[in-house]
């Protein structure tokens, strides 16, 4: 018995001083865990941050050169914390979720806003305007057995050396430990989920040529430079 079409490799992230890397199961994605952010969108600051998901296939490890996406003129970058989790699990306590982190990256949840709008304005599911090819750009892992578990800490991201995002990572609406027990609520969490933990305010959009350098203060950097359409 065999496979009638080749087996893939796993969409991986290297790990920080280390030749091993870490292989990714699934990508969950927080909405509006900011206050700033969420008013920004529209929002009262006030409201229950929520969940998406985007295939751990989006993921462009170490970041480089990502393609324009196709169908959008408003293609915005979103610089988030990046939780990776080694140890699964369901109705994880919350006191007890760091034990769960394996480490933790800089991502960008890049996004095709106009889609988003589009399924937002026709009660319509988010994919198309969230999760595409090429969306998940993410550095390397931080260990946790490194760096410790950051809950506070600057978040920030210049575009063309011009600062665009700046907050701390203390002004989230849930904290990581309060995201993960959440989401073992719903889902029976397993080792290779990662977790975008949701964006501060100052997003906005990038064209071909721009230069995106994403930092969190104690886990690392993410270069990005928006390349032509395919
Ligand atoms: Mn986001």
């Amino acid at each position: 018995m065999g496979y009638v079409i080749s087996l893939w490799t796993p969409p991986a992230l290297a790990v920080a001083g280390s030749s091993d890397s870490f292989p990714v199961r699934r990508i969950f994605c927080v909405g509006r865990n900011y206050a700033e952010h969420q008013k920004e969108m529209g929002g009262d600051g006030r409201e229950q941050p929520f969940f998406f998901l985007k295939t751990e296939f989006a993921l462009v490890p170490r970041g480089g050169g990502v393609h324009y996406p196709a169908k959008t003129s408003n293609y915005h970058y979103e610089t988030e914390l990046v939780v990776a989790l080694h140890k699964g699990g369901r109705r994880i306590d919350a006191k007890r979720a760091n034990d769960h982190v394996y480490g933790y990256a800089v991502g960008l949840d890049m996004t095709r806003r106009d889609l988003q709008q589009w399924g937002k304005d026709h009660g319509r599911p988010w994919d198309f305007g969230k999760n595409f090819d090429e969306s998940a750009p993410c550095s390397d892992l931080a260990p946790a057995s490194k760096i410790g578990h950051p809950a506070k800490g600057g978040i920030w991201l210049n575009v063309n050396g011009k600062p665009r995002q700046k907050a701390d990572l203390s002004d989230m609406i849930w904290s990581v430990p309060e995201q993960i027990a959440y989401l073992s609520e719903h889902y029976t969490l397993e080792p290779g989920d990662v977790i975008f933990t949701g964006t501060p305010a100052g997003v906005g959009p990038v064209k071909p040529g721009d230069e995106l350098l994403a930092g969190i203060d104690g886990v690392g950097e993410l270069k990005v430079r928006i390349v032509p359409a395919l």
